[in-house]
């Protein structure tokens, strides 16, 4: 079989490997996305936006239009573990929280990616990787091999291109691991906000209910393998979800429509390969999720479009500077927001600093607007601290709206 030739070749067409398609498309790289399931396919998710995720995702050019399951949240509702129940509103004006079931917008993406240019395969795994001195070559199921210049491993929590170059952390399985479950016929309070509830021993985790369009919802929850280590994770769904005042919210009429679902969230930037030779790590593959939330659709978005953005910079032969400036790149984007949110995520690891958490930021509706907007990062979360970041825009002003627009790369 003659060897498919592009400039990059990116492993994984979720929201990581598809921003990143889009912006080295764009850029004017010829670009190969292999990835091994078929689109549409589902991703075992909370299907929930924030403010930073949204506006990355019209920086790509995405219609929410075209994503069948887009809503927008006009509040969250948290509960603290005294029982305390604050309500947040966002700005309606823009978007700051949406929901959309992934199978529904990772389609869109991978859509994006190819009328951008990219050449997507899915259905193909990448099974191979060899890394010389001026090329990569993948082994790909029913292709073949691809040689590129560069190559994108936004390969997941799993990563099997860091497996296969034997980067991966002994024993390593994850730093959160979540359920997800959709269900139908939810009341309205279910349908209507986002809901967050801090159970008092599955904490930081905490239960969600995020509303999609019908009377449909995605029902979870999430715990830090570094506090929670014993029990059937499948036994405390069940307890969990029939806690009255959870079972109240999700309403009488609530059914489940699929089994709970489990899945790991890797949060560690910094411990795992960012780059090696001319691979560049993205997305969960990276860890580069939110260790207080286990949200990473926008930190997978951004590190996608850091890597375009490195290699474009960087051409083809140098990839010691590819490496350095995805490296920059994310230390200024994401790296201190990361270090700051798991510092401040400590305070959430018991009853009290939840409640006094929640007591504080729902104080005042200045606080409770002000809080949400940062919880769902319409600005980077360490903002404060990095003045070298205070510039005209920063403070953000929602998504798909004719607010002024905040920090996208570039
Ligand atoms: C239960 C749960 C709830 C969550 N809720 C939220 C939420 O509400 N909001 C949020 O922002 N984040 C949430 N997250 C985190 C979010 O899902 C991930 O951070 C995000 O999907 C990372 O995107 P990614 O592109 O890096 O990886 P993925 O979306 O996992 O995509 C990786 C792709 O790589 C492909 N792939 C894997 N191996 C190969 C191979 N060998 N060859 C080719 N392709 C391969 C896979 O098929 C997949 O399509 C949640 C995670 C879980 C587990």
């Amino acid at each position: 079989m003659k060897p498919l030739v592009a400039d990059v070749a990116v492993v994984g067409a979720g929201p990581a490997g598809a921003a990143a398609a889009i912006g080295l498309a764009r850029a004017g790289q010829q670009v190969v996305v292999v990835d091994r399931t078929s689109f549409p396919r589902d991703k075992y998710c909370g299907d929930g936006l924030t403010t930073g995720a949204l506006r990355l995702l019209e920086h790509l050019g995405l219609d929410p239009s075209s994503v069948s399951s887009w809503q927008a949240a006009p509040s969250l509702v948290i509960r603290a573990p005294s029982g305390l129940e604050v309500a947040y509103p966002f700005s309606r004006l823009g978007q700051y929280a949406a929901t959309a079931r992934r199978s529904h917008l990772d389609a869109a993406l991978v859509s994006l990616a190819r009328q951008a240019g990219a050449e997507v395969l899915d259905g193909c795994a990448c099974e191979g990787v060899t890394v010389d001195a001026d090329r990569v070559v993948l082994k790909v199921a029913g292709v073949g091999a691809l040689h590129a210049r560069y190559a994108i491993a936004a390969d997941g929590m799993w990563s099997p291109v860091r497996r296969m170059l034997g980067l991966s952390l002994p024993a390593y399985r994850g730093d959160w691991c979540a359920f997800r479950q959709y269900y139908s016929d939810v009341g309205p309070q279910a349908a209507g906000a986002l809901r967050v509830w801090f159970e008092p021993e599955i904490l930081p985790g905490y239960v969600w209910s995020f509303p999609l369009p019908g009377g449909a919802a995605n029902v979870g929850f999430g715990v830090s393998r570094a506090t929670h280590r014993s029990g059937s994770l499948a036994r405390l769904w069940h307890e969990l979800r029939s806690r009255p005042h959870i079972a109240a919210v999700l309403g009488p009429g609530a059914t489940p429509t699929d089994r709970p679902r489990a899945w790991p969230i890797p949060t560690r930037l910094g411990e795992l390969p960012l780059a090696a030779e001319r691979v560049l790590f993205c997305g969960d593959a990276a860890g580069v999720g939110d260790p207080m939330t286990g949200e990473g659709i926008g930190q997978a978005l951004l590190s996608g479009l850091l890597a375009a953005e490195a290699m474009t910079e960087a051409g083809p032969h140098d990839d010691s500077a590819a490496r350095e400036l995805y490296r920059s790149g994310v230390a200024r984007h994401l790296q201190r927001d990361f270090h700051f949110t798991r510092l401040l995520g400590r305070a959430l690891r018991n009853p009290t600093g939840c409640n006094m958490a929640v007591g504080i930021s729902g104080a005042t509706p200045w606080t409770r607007r002000n809080f949400a907007r940062w919880l769902f990062e319409d600005y980077p979360r360490a903002l404060v601290l990095t003045p070298d970041r205070w510039q005209r825009g920063a403070l953000g002003g929602g998504a798909f709206g004719d607010r002024p627009r905040g920090v996208t790369p570039g």
